[in-house]
């Protein structure tokens, strides 16, 4: 199975928060919760977090310097899907 996100790219990079509420966004929040490697794509994300933006593993994380409450929140998310052991009481199946 490949991810989702091969077939349309595009949708994985909205431009701002409400893009990512959108309806081509949801079908993209939806196909990483099914994606084979999203434990991996949440590691390869904070592998260099500091430009990291558009949509990892299932969660939605705004651009730098926006929002900087709702991405540091994103990053604690792809901290709990990329290193569950280190957070066991994060659910895992739910989109941000
Ligand atoms: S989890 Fe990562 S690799 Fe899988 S569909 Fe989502 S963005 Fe793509």
């Amino acid at each position: 199975m490949r991810p989702t996100c091969t077939s349309n790219p595009d949708a994985w990079f909205p431009e701002q928060a409400a893009g990512a509420r959108s309806l081509a966004n949801r079908h993209a929040l939806d196909g990483c919760v099914r994606c084979p490697i999203r434990s991996s794509c949440a590691r390869l994300a904070l592998d260099d977090p500091t430009h990291l933006t558009g949509i990892w593993a299932g969660v939605y994380v705004p651009p730098p310097g926006n929002q900087h409450r709702a991405r540091a929140h994103a990053l604690d998310r792809l901290r709990s899907i990329g290193f569950p052991q280190a957070m066991p009481h994060e659910d895992h199946r739910t989109t941000a």
